[in-house]
């Protein structure tokens, strides 16, 4: 089968590989109908994931069909429809029994999946923990509208959640990216008093005023005084941090209001200053950490419900076979592109 390959630090290549075979009775193997492109495989190209494996098959955001189920997965049949899990859990440690799957005590718990072991942007992928990792998609929500529900909007779903939000709350959202808006899509459901979304790209503003005309929109420069003039209380009441660029951590607690929750969704490529003596006083409430993605159930029958809907971000479709010129498009940001869909044809 076809299986996008890290080969090295910058390369990554389209090769032909063996089709994966279950290796443990909690395994499925998935037919991937269709997979994505994430920012975080940019960062497996560019060598700023220690942890991926050279050889490995990238891709962690996929959709598919269940071709074989090992001996104890159970409530999945072959010919399944799922959506994959970005996180691998085997939902029995203290953590996962938490559900604080992203820290599952297994060796391979955690984002695995197109990082340390076979990812999904092949034709092909084994998932373990098939029962935790696979969720079936209803009847009526097509791949492209499940194929975030795993990862990226799995990432919204979970920040607007520990983020506490109440209805008189005003909430910013700093990044427009594709994890920005499916944050805002799921901060929305919590129906706050307001939304502001701070982002610098001329592009990913006309696009949120587009599709969201609720919201209001604002510039990095002009953020911490707008936050200021347009919530009750001197700043925002959430603020959920999804750009991770170089200044946006400190823009983030700039636009909170005293005591207020501030969520860091983001990944840094550099450590940020916590300027605890500037912020003395301010009672602020820092939450971090990556997505604890075990609510792909609740977030696909939101999808069925109508409620959410990521697919006006897929703006670019193509075959398995042209992926690297995908990874291009999708890496210089050209032609507007927000999410590229990969899908292979059978
Ligand atoms: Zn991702
Ligand atoms: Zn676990």
């Amino acid at each position: 089968m076809l299986a996008y390959t890290y080969v090295s630090k910058g390369t990554f290549e389209l090769r032909e590989k063996p089709r994966p075979v279950l290796q443990d009775p909690r395994d499925a193997i998935v037919r991937v109908t269709l997979s994505s492109i994430c920012t975080s495989d940019l960062h497996i190209k560019h060598g700023s994931v220690p942890r991926a494996v050279p050889g490995i098959t990238v891709g962690h955001e996929m959709v598919g069909v269940v071709e074989e189920l090992g001996s104890a997965v159970r409530g999945l049949h072959p010919g399944d429809r799922v959506a994959v899990n970005v996180e691998t859990f085997c939902g029995g440690c203290y953590f996962c029994r938490h559900g604080w799957v992203n820290n599952c005590t297994d060796p391979n718990g955690g984002w695995a999946l197109g990082c340390r072991i076979d990812g999904g942007q092949a034709e092909y992928v084994r998932v373990p923990y098939a029962d935790q990792g696979l969720s079936k998609i209803p009847e009526h929500v097509t791949d492209r509208q499940a194929l975030f529900a795993g990862d990226i909007l799995a990432t919204g779903y979970w920040a607007a959640d520990i983020s506490e939000i109440s209805s008189e709350d005003t909430v910013l959202i700093i990044g427009a990216g594709p994890t920005g808006i499916c944050t805002l899509q799921c901060v929305l459901l919590k129906n706050p008093r307001q939304v502001v979304v701070c982002e610098q790209d001329p592009v990913r503003l006309d696009f949120v005023r587009r599709h969201y005309p609720q919201v209001l929109t604002v510039g990095p420069e002009e953020a911490p005084a707008f936050l200021a003039s347009h919530s009750g209380h001197g700043g925002a009441d959430r603020v959920l941090e999804v750009a991770g660029g170089p200044d946006t951590f400190s823009l983030a607690w700039q636009c909170a209001r005293p005591n207020a929750i501030v969520t860091v969704v983001a990944l840094y490529d550099t450590p940020q200053v916590l300027p605890l003596p500037e912020m003395y006083g301010k009672n602020l409430t820092f939450k971090t950490g990556g997505v604890d993605g075990c609510k792909c159930g609740e977030i696909l029958d939101l999808i069925a419900a109508g409620r959410l809907d990521t697919t006006p971000l897929i703006t670019h479709t193509y075959p398995l076979a042209r992926i690297a010129e995908a990874y291009d498009l999708f890496e210089h940001r050209q032609d507007n592109v927000i999410k590229v869909a990969i899908e292979n044809g059978q």
